[in-house]
């Protein structure tokens, strides 16, 4: 099994490389990742200058670019080969409901499966990273039921794991993405040079979060397991977009 490993991290995160150093037991592991900590960085690619790629001493691949180029640049000329699966992460920092929209660890593994590739998207859920061997077992088991077992059509799956011990690990559980509160004001900052800087605030805490949710099922230290898609079409807006644009 060829397995491409990203992040959004960088490439020297402890993360990536826990996740890459187990993953080769699975398979034969490459890993393309940004140079530097692109958390945040979405689904956006660099078009307005060239790419460059430098191979690590360990053998890793880093790119001055996001994790979108890194998984494109990988699978559509970087590599000779297509990878089977795509796993990004593990995230330093949960990913759960809004969070996947800017997330530069889910559009890791986005990139992959807009390429046709089954990809996972791990991220551990607390900024601590104390229980990094929880997430890492969850990744490990992800990719070798993939293995043994192929999901059977298009599969992009946002996995969420509690920073808890693995013996404290209460399961698995198949999750919606659940919905946060408006984030947190900015940040205004002075610069030595006097001038007004702002400073992106945190995301607001999980406001949709019940039973069924990314964020309950992390909170009763469960394994958050969201098959994604990437359609933004509101389906049950047409009509009403129809109507809104005759009257
Ligand atoms: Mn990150």
């Amino acid at each position: 099994m060829k397995i491409l490993v990203s992040n959004d991290d960088g490439y020297f995160a402890p993360g990536i490389t826990l996740l890459a150093e187990a993953l080769r037991q699975l398979g034969e592991v490459t890993v393309v990742a940004p140079e530097r900590d692109r958390s945040g960085a979405s689904n956006s690619l660099t078009l307005d200058r060239p790419l460059t790629v430098r191979r690590a001493a360990n053998g890793y691949f880093s790119v001055n670019g996001t994790p979108t180029d890194c998984v494109h640049i990988a699978v559509t000329g970087l590599l000779d080969f297509t990878p089977d699966v795509v796993v990004s992460g593990v995230n330093l920092g949960a990913n759960m409901g809004d969070d996947t929209i800017y997330s530069g660890t889910v559009a890791a593994a986005v990139e992959g499966y807009l390429l046709g590739i089954p990809s996972i998207a791990v991220s551990l859920a607390s900024k601590a990273g104390e229980h990094f061997e929880s997430a890492i077992g969850i990744a490990l088991q992800m990719v070798e039921r993939l293995r043994r077992q192929p999901f059977g059509e298009a599969v992009l799956l946002n996995v969420n794991v509690p920073d808890i011990a693995v013996p404290q690990l209460r399961g698995v559980e198949v999750t919606r993405l659940g919905k946060r509160h408006k984030a947190e004001p900015v940040v205004k900052l002075k610069t030595p040079r006097g001038e007004t800087a702002y400073w992106i605030g945190p995301a607001g805490g999980a406001a949709d979060a019940g039973p069924g949710t990314d964020f309950h099922a992390v909170e009763s230290g469960k394994v958050s397991v969201t098959p994604l898609r990437m359609d933004l079409t509101h389906g049950n807006q047409l009509a009403r977009a129809r109507e809104w644009l005759a009257a």
